[in-house]
C-alpha cells in the first residue's frame, strides 16, 4: 500500500491518497480490513478503514462483526433481488412489472416504476429489471 499527502484540484483542501496493490485488494476481498492513520502522513489523528467486499451487505457485516458500526437499515433482512422476470403483471395490477420492491412484511413483490416511491431505486428498495446488480442466483 502506497500513503501520501497533497494539495486537491481546487488547490487548497489536504488530501490524502491510497494506493492499494493487487495483494491489498486480494486480501480485502478475503476479509481482511486496511487500517490507516491520516497521521502516517502529516495530516491530522484520523483513524481510517477500508473493507473490501462484492455485495454492500457483505460490507455492512464485516463493520458491525469488526467495530459495531451499524448495518444500514434495511440492509440487514434485505436478501438480494430475485433475477428479472419480466411479463409478470405489476402487484398494483396496473400492467406489466419492470422491476422488484422490497416489503419489509412480504419480501420482494414485482411492480411497476410508476408504483414506486421516490428515492426508492437510490435506497435499494426499487430494483428496475435493466439494473446490473447483485441478484439471488448470482447473477448480475
Ligand atoms: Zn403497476
Amino acid at each position: 500500500m502506497i500513503k501520501a499527502r497533497g494539495i486537491a484540484r481546487d488547490g487548497q483542501r489536504p488530501l490524502a491518497l491510497f494506493g492499494l496493490s493487487g495483494e491489498n485488494v486480494t486480501r480485502l476481498m478475503a476479509g481482511e480490513p486496511i487500517s490507516v492513520n491520516l497521521a502516517d502522513i502529516g495530516l491530522p489523528d484520523i483513524q481510517i478503514v477500508i473493507v473490501g467486499g462484492r455485495t454492500e451487505q457483505a460490507l455492512a457485516e464485516q463493520l458491525g462483526r469488526h467495530w459495531n458500526i451499524p448495518r444500514p437499515p434495511g440492509g440487514q433482512d434485505r436478501p438480494l433481488p430475485p433475477p428479472p422476470t419480466p411479463g409478470v403483471p405489476c402487484a398494483y395490477g396496473c400492467g406489466t412489472s419492470t422491476g422488484w420492491r422490497w416489503y419489509r412484511r412480504v419480501g420482494w413483490q414485482r411492480i411497476c416504476a410508476a408504483k414506486a416511491p421516490a428515492g426508492a431505486v437510490a435506497r435499494g428498495e426499487f430494483v428496475p429489471d435493466e439494473a446490473h446488480v447483485d441478484r439471488q442466483d448470482g447473477s448480475r
